[in-house]
């Protein structure tokens, strides 16, 4: 198979990042028979150095030809970096926010996995670590109260604020097929998060989502309020497979679903359209402080190109391949400075990337 990617190498240690995935994936083609045809495009401050602008049309059109595109991070230091200067809409995050605009990117994936062996990093009582856990925050990334109209106004003297918060079925529906989708590549779970008991908009997500899950027989549906949520990821996050929500909750949940991992390094995600075109990408940010020294952890960006894999090109087989790597590396003891610990070898970043690639089988 031919896979036509588009890279984003981006800023700070994105370039570092990227190549180690790249590195893994050059493996899997190796290993698996197939073609891996990388195109790169400027994005963020990289743009903005060579174009004055953090992202051009040009860019746009090529990462729409392409089948996926992997990013590794944009941005640099917010104090001390020249782009910040800027007026916002030619700073380096726009870049991001105009990509996902132009590609109709409405899914954002967030898998949260703890490993075993980091079990150490993980802020939960151990008696809850033990079990481990692998959810995937499915959020919608385009609607709901982030998008809906807001004014501020003074009454009487009084300053009002007003933030609207809409959803239609079409919306829900879409990223509903997408969970029930992705599940069906798990564990065959999807929780439904809302707050059916107070708001309309979520009375009709429920209904809606009730309405997609007859299409997935084999795929168990519950729903559960986004406050209890909050309680249990962090009381039994083992419970969960996909959590579905709209674009707050998610925002809020992904975060703390991501930090009860404990390892920024190791978060992977994912940004989808109607299609099986995807925008992946690790969590974490450009990580200026330590950018060209070589130390940063090129995990999140490998799962990323993982999850790329499995969700734009269905090669699970390949996926699971590259989720076996790392698995066997952290058993093997080696880590990356940010995820050290007693009696480990610490490895560079470039190191990490060839002990993944040497793994895949
Ligand atoms: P950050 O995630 O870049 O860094 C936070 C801390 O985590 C730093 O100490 C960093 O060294 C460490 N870290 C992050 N990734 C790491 C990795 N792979 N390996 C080892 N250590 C890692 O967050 P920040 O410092 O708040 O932001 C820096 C820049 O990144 C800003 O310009 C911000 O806007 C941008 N940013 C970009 C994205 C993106 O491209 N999607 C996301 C978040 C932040």
């Amino acid at each position: 198979m031919e896979l036509n990617i588009v890279c984003i190498p981006g800023d700070g240690i994105g370039p570092e990042i990227v190549k180690e995935a790249k590195k893994v994936l050059n493996r899997v083609a190796e290993r698996y028979g197939h073609q891996m045809k990388y195109t790169d495009i400027l994005m963020g401050g990289a743009s903005i150095d060579v174009h004055g602008v953090p992202l051009t049309e040009e860019a746009v059109a090529t990462a729409k030809a392409a089948d996926a595109v992997l990013m590794g991070s944009i941005g640099g230091d917010t104090t001390t970096s020249p782009w910040y200067q800027l007026p916002p809409h030619l700073r380096p995050e726009a870049g991001l926010l105009g990509i996902r605009k132009a590609l109709n990117l409405f899914a954002n994936l967030r898998p949260a996995v703890l490993y075993g062996e980091l079990a150490d990093a993980c802020p939960l009582k151990k008696e809850i670590s033990a079990q481990g856990f692998d959810m995937l925050i499915m959020r919608e990334l385009t609607g709901g109260l982030y998008f809906g109209e807001r004014k501020t106004v003074e009454e009487n003297g009084i300053r009002k604020a007003v933030d609207t918060l809409t959803y239609d079925e079409t919306e829900i529906r879409r990223i509903a097929v997408k969970g029930f989708t992705i599940a069906m590549k798990r564990k065959k779970k999807v929780t439904s998060v809302d707050k059916a008991n107070v708001l309309d908009s979520s009375r009709l997500w429920r209904s809606v989502v009730e309405e997609v899950a007859k299409d997935y027989p084999e795929v168990e549906l519950e729903h559960m309020l986004v406050d209890n949520c909050a309680m249990q990821l962090v009381k039994n996050p083992a419970q969960f497979d996909v959590i579905l929500t709209e674009n707050m909750f998610g925002d809020i949940l992904s975060d703390e679903a991501s930090m009860v991992t404990g390892s920024i390094g190791m978060l992977a995600s994912a940004s989808l359209n109607d299609t099986k075109f995807g925008l992946y990408e690790p969590s974490h940010g450009s990580a200026p402080d330590i950018a060209g020294k070589d130390i940063a952890n090129p995990i999140a960006t490998v799962l990323s190109a993982a999850m790329m894999l499995r969700y734009s090109f269905d090669l699970d087989k390949e996926a699971d391949a590259v989720e076996a790597a790392v698995q066997e590396v952290l058993k093997d003891g080696c880590r990356t400075v940010d995820i050290m610990s007693a009696g480990c070898r610490q490895v560079s970043c470039s190191g990490m990337g060839t002990l993944l690639a040497e793994r895949i089988r």
